[in-house]
């Protein structure tokens, strides 16, 4: 089956200051990694890895300095429009992706009128996907300012799902929410891609929700990928001196 993403040796290089103060960072380095269609590959490691790069050039957002990428079998270039709609992110403070003057229904709303301006139906289906992410409508003209965390992190699931993506890159989605919120939201997250089947690079730095959503584990540090495993064996039996440490920590 064609992955729905596909990374083929990618280097991300960034470079900054001039003279003796000139910099390189390589935030990845000849990363190569597929997600099929419905999979979820989560990507944990350490803070500065370069999952947050990752991301960005999954998404189309960040060049890269070699390499290629893929979407759906064909190379990723910069004409996004044609993928418009089928990629979507969620990121770990839903404040970003939510405008604090617009109500909850046309935040869900603005990426379908982006795509099929005008369409009647946009409403009714922007509504729906209020109730998919477990918001009662009357929420649809509240503001951000007057929704809980959780709530907020379900309006940006419903924004990134309103135009049916086949893939959604979730960068740490949860980790700015308490336990027993992100425990609702990782569930609402594996209702709903068994509804949409959707596709999706699950990045976190905690290994304990990466397990519970991924069918697939990538571990990544200084850029580079270290391990890739079936998340039941990845748990059973991390095989890299790197994952081994990772779960140390996790259990010290
Ligand atoms: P993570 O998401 O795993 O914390 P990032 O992908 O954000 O890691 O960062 C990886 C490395 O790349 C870090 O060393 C970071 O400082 C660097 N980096 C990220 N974005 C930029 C940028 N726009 N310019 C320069 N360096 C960057
Ligand atoms: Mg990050």
């Amino acid at each position: 089956m064609t992955p729905i993403v596909e990374l083929d040796d990618v280097t991300v290089v960034f470079r900054s200051g001039r003279g003796a103060r000139r910099r390189e960072v390589a935030a990845m380095r000849n990363v190569s990694l597929q997600v099929a269609p419905g999979e979820t590959l989560g990507l944990v490691g350490e803070s500065g890895s370069g999952k947050s790069t990752t991301s960005a050039v999954v998404l189309g957002l960040q060049p890269v300095t070699e390499g290629r990428v893929r979407f759906d079998g064909a190379p990723l270039d910069r004409r996004l429009r044609s993928r418009a709609g089928r990629v979507q992110a969620v990121q770990q403070h839903p404040q970003w992706a939510l405008d604090p003057r617009m109500r909850v229904i046309d935040s869900v709303l603005e990426p379908l009128q982006v795509i099929a301006r005008g369409r009647p139906e946009n409403q009714r289906r922007a509504l729906a996907m209020l109730s998919d992410v477990g918001l009662p409508e009357s929420f649809a003209t509240r503001r951000p300012h007057e929704l809980s965390g959780g709530q907020r992190q379900r309006v940006a699931i419903a924004r990134a799902l309103v135009t049916n993506p086949s893939f959604i890159v979730f960068d740490e989605a949860v980790s700015a929410l308490d336990v027993s919120v992100q425990a609702q939201i990782l569930n609402l997250i594996l209702d709903l891609q068994a509804e949409h089947g959707f596709a999706s690079l699950f990045i976190s730095h905690d290994l304990a929700a990466v397990r519970y959503v991924s069918h697939r584990v990538a571990v990544m540090r200084h850029g580079s990928i270290v391990e890739v495993a079936e998340t039941s064996v990845f748990y059973q039996s991390p095989s890299h001196p790197y994952s081994q440490m990772l779960f140390q920590e996790l259990h010290s």
